[in-house]
């Protein structure tokens, strides 16, 4: 297994934060994540752990980016033992997320490689090419498969959901890494399962140490 390396404050300011905010990126504040935890009831089993530093990126379609960087700035060290998130989101709904990511020597590299194609795919999000329509994303059979549909079936001449490939227009220099990528890690499939579906909180539930009371409110 590759060595283990935290990003310390530079890694985090430099190569994390400035490049994602360059991207139309902002931090997720305190405030949001305190409102997240009344809404939904969350409680904490640990409150002494540090907030991690989170960011999101909003299109005007409604699909959000979320990424999560394991960073405590307050401590002005990452958590000893957690990983990297990337998510697409929709409300409290997580519709995609990237394998996590481990701490490595090229862990920032890859947090934000990957923050900007997932924020490539909600600004390119697809229209219907049948009716026009926003087109929505939907699981395909493995864990991170998805491709695009539009279920307007009544707008269409075949009266079928028409798809389309999730990679659909991407730019050929992300596609060729994306393409590297996928191979690489078939070779180490690494069995991990995603503990939560909440966006802003879900590497809270994730970590064991909250719990959502109120499933009611989620949106
Ligand atoms: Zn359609």
């Amino acid at each position: 297994m590759p060595k283990k390396i935290l990003p310390d404050m530079e890694a985090f300011q430099f190569h994390i934060k400035h490049k994602l905010e360059s991207w139309g990126f902002r931090s997720i504040n305190k405030i949001e994540i305190e409102k997240d935890f009344k809404r939904l009831g969350l409680f904490s089993r640990n409150p002494k752990e540090g907030r991690e530093e989170g960011f999101i990126f909003t299109s005007k379609n409604g699909l959000k980016v979320i990424v999560w960087t394991t960073f405590v700035l307050q401590d002005e060290k990452a958590r000893d033992e957690d990983l990297g998130w990337v998510l697409i989101t929709n409300g409290d709904k997580v519709l995609y997320f990237a394998h996590p990511f481990r701490r490595t020597k090229n862990f920032a590299a890859n947090l934000t490689r990957y923050a900007w194609i997932a924020r490539w795919r909600v600004l390119n999000r697809p229209l219907c090419p049948d009716c026009n329509r926003l087109m929505d994303i939907a699981r395909g059979k493995g864990i991170r498969a998805r491709y695009w549909i539009c279920t307007n079936r009544t707008k269409h001449k075949s009266t079928k959901a028409t798809k389309i490939s999730w990679d659909y227009g991407m730019p050929p220099k992300a596609l060729a890494f994306l393409k590297a990528e996928r191979a690489a890690r078939r070779k180490y499939i690494v069995r991990r399962r995603k503990d939560g579906k909440l966006a802003n909180v879900a590497p809270l539930i994730r970590s064991g140490m909250w719990t959502v009371s109120r499933k009611d409110n989620m949106v």
